[in-house]
């Protein structure tokens, strides 16, 4: 079982301050979980380290690690939530009691649902640090996946592909992602597993050799034109990712040339360009294979450039480019911004850092904005009575609400119940709201229902009907 000090072992220069929360929650968390068993037999208490070494694995700080082991102690163990507030303070409750309601939100499974949920937990979250411990907690689990009930297996690696996956990925923690992916896949999917997995047994070494004897090559001619201080590494795309891939392409394995990839890392973005140049000067590029992701970074942020060359011995190879820090970012993303701390030790809260960090070259402007809008102040999450979820824009009507179910019921709407109550057309719902939609075979939208509506949805519709009307 991993000690406190492993895990504050992980650490990067950690605090006196940090260290001794963390082995606070350490003894307190062991001794509250002391009669708990896992369905591996272990002690729970095995369970709530590994979640907290995950995190600290990620590069978050103490606050984030004590949490990490008092994820379970509400739920599990019935320690109150006045004394975790007592003993760690009320951040750590926060956070505490964010992943414990996290944990209510069930998994229906149907691919309609997954967009919504994922929006759901992130709009639950409020402040993604309780997603980031989630999803720690989600990776060990993973990691113990093979002794739980068999029954149990399918609905948490299901879950875990389509949801917690996606959503690692989403906010650039894209090893994380892969880890997740990597670890359901055969829960999941176990034929497809299997066919991938003969594949690139096959085929991996074959390419590995090649890879090396490139790799060797490209280093030369680097150091040849003076870049120097590159660090060369390649990196074996995950089972899941190449499943998936291999289904985009119709099953042309032949046709994937990114199984393996040669990643090179240099000091600054005026050295990407340049190593560019010397790698087409030297090889022949695949043409329609080049992405700039630097001058135009992908939605969650991933900036590189791609190429992919003939090494000229027959084969193929994908080549990364990117910066140290473009690097750490693509693997951890927004987790890599945790690690700042003000100069007075004080943590801030990290959304609004990023936020205030908006032209930083660091994050794309695009991510940012799509982080505010799409989850944090631009939509809103309404309930239909039965419990789902309706996901739509900020100050939303029930006409939205209506159209967002079914046409024919925003077609026919004359009033709504909001949290039971009567309430007229034009009012704004909320977050959390429970909407009940009235009708009447006599109504039909109005010029009016324009001026209160927001979603593309609904105007057309509106408008749709209007336009008959006018013709009648
Ligand atoms: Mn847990």
């Amino acid at each position: 079982m991993l000690t406190a000090q492993d895990i504050i072992n992980v650490m990067n220069s950690p605090t006196d301050a940090e260290v001794a929360l963390i082995k606070k929650a350490y003894d307190f968390a062991q001794e509250a979980h002391k009669d708990q068993k896992r369905f591996t037999g272990e002690p729970y208490f095995v369970h709530l380290t590994e979640t907290a070494k995950n995190l600290a694995d990620l590069g978050m700080n103490g606050t984030m690690i004590a949490a990490g082991l008092l994820h379970d102690s509400i739920e599990d163990v019935g320690v109150t939530p006045q004394t975790i507030e007592k003993e760690f303070g009320k951040e750590i409750l926060f956070l505490v009691e964010g992943v414990t309601k996290l944990g209510t939100v069930k998994y229906r499974g149907t691919t309609q649902h997954n967009e919504s949920m994922r929006k759901l937990f992130v709009a639950m979250s409020q402040d993604l640090r309780v997603l980031i411990i989630k999803l720690a907690d989600r990776l060990h689990n993973m990691r113990t996946l093979h002794h739980v009930p068999e029954k149990k297996q399918k609905r948490i690696a299901g879950e875990t592909l389509e949801i917690y996956a996606p959503l690692a990925y989403r906010f650039g923690m894209r090893k994380l992602s892969r880890q997740l992916e990597d670890l359901a896949f055969p829960f999941v999917l176990p034929e497809e597993y299997k066919k991938i997995q003969q594949f690139t047994k096959k085929k991996q070494s074959e390419i590995e050799d090649r890879l090396k004897k490139f790799y060797k090559s490209v280093r030369k001619v680097l150091a040849k034109e003076d870049i120097i201080s590159v660090q060369t590494d390649y990196r074996v795309k995950s089972l899941y990712s190449l499943h998936k891939k291999i289904l985009k392409k119709k099953g042309e394995l032949e046709k994937i040339y990114d199984i393996i990839a040669l990643r090179i890392i240099v000091n600054d973005v005026g050295d990407c360009y340049k190593v560019l140049g010397i790698i087409h000067g030297t090889w022949r590029p695949l043409p329609g294979r080049i992405k700039d992701y630097i001058a135009f970074p992908k939605p969650n942020g991933y900036r590189s450039i791609h190429t992919t060359i003939f090494t000229g011995d027959g084969s193929i190879v994908e080549v990364q480019i990117k910066t140290k820090e473009m690097h750490e970012q693509a693997e951890f993303g927004i987790a890599s911004h945790m690690k700042y701390k003000d100069g007075s030790g004080k943590k801030t809260h990290w959304i609004q850092e990023l936020v205030q960090q908006e032209n930083t070259s660091y994050l794309s402007k695009n991510f940012i904005t799509s982080l505010k809008s799409d989850f944090l102040k631009e939509r809103i999450f309404v309930f239909t009575p039965k419990g789902d979820v309706i996901d739509l824009p900020i100050d939303s009507s029930p006409i939205d609400f209506a159209y967002s179910v079914h046409s024919d019921l925003g077609d026919h709407i004359s009033g709504a119940h909001v949290n039971g109550k009567f309430s007229s057309l034009d009012r704004k719902l909320k977050n959390g709201d429970i909407v009940v939609v009235i009708t009447k075979a006599s109504s039909h939208p109005t010029q009016k229902w324009l001026d209160f509506c927001k979603t593309t949805m609904a105007k057309r519709h509106i408008r749709s009907i209007l336009d008959k009307i006018s013709k009648k």
